[in-house]
């Protein structure tokens, strides 16, 4: 596979134009979330609107959805993780304390930034500390049963006891 370049954008300018980025990168150009998910040949989705707020800020709202392969955290076994995450940036150069705290700061160095590194960044943002499988779909169970089971022994003891009093 060669590699190909990242694609370039500038988004104080695009930001002046209001444009719209509406697309799909294909996971295994993004550096870091290639590295999370077992399976890179799938795709994301992101849809970025580039505008400047009420307050001359330059923004970028939006959202993006990709399925990765994870290992669940409790049956160690591979899953589907679809994650979907709302997008809301506030580009700033140099300082950050006078952005809103609506935005979550997106700082450039120089005037360029890549698509790759902002969905990269997006999608480990939305990633949670241990993905599990929703409930009963985990072959290692719910843990609410595993406790309940775990507190129905000691009685179970006890019952055997007086039985054989
Ligand atoms: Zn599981």
């Amino acid at each position: 596979m060669v590699p190909s370049e990242p694609h370039l954008i500038n988004p104080i300018q695009l930001a002046e134009r209001r444009e719209k980025l509406k697309g799909v990168m294909a996971l295994s150009r993004l550096e870091r979330a290639r590295g999370i998910s077992q399976d890179v040949t799938n795709q994301v989705n992101f849809d970025l609107q580039f505008s400047r707020d009420d307050q001359g800020f330059n923004v970028i709202r939006g959202e993006f959805s990709v399925s990765l392969k994870v290992l669940c955290q409790r049956c160690m076994q591979l899953m589907e993780l679809p994650l979907h995450g709302k997008i809301c940036l506030g580009i700033v150069q140099g300082e950050t304390r006078h952005l809103p705290e609506c935005y979550e700061p997106l700082v450039l160095c120089g005037n360029e930034i890549s698509l790759e590194s902002l969905l990269d960044e997006e999608i480990l943002l939305a990633l949670p500390i241990a993905p599990v499988h929703a409930g009963s779909q985990c072959p290692g169970g719910n843990p609410a049963e595993t406790y309940r089971d775990t507190r129905a022994s000691p009685f179970a003891v006890l019952k055997n006891l007086k039985h054989d009093m």
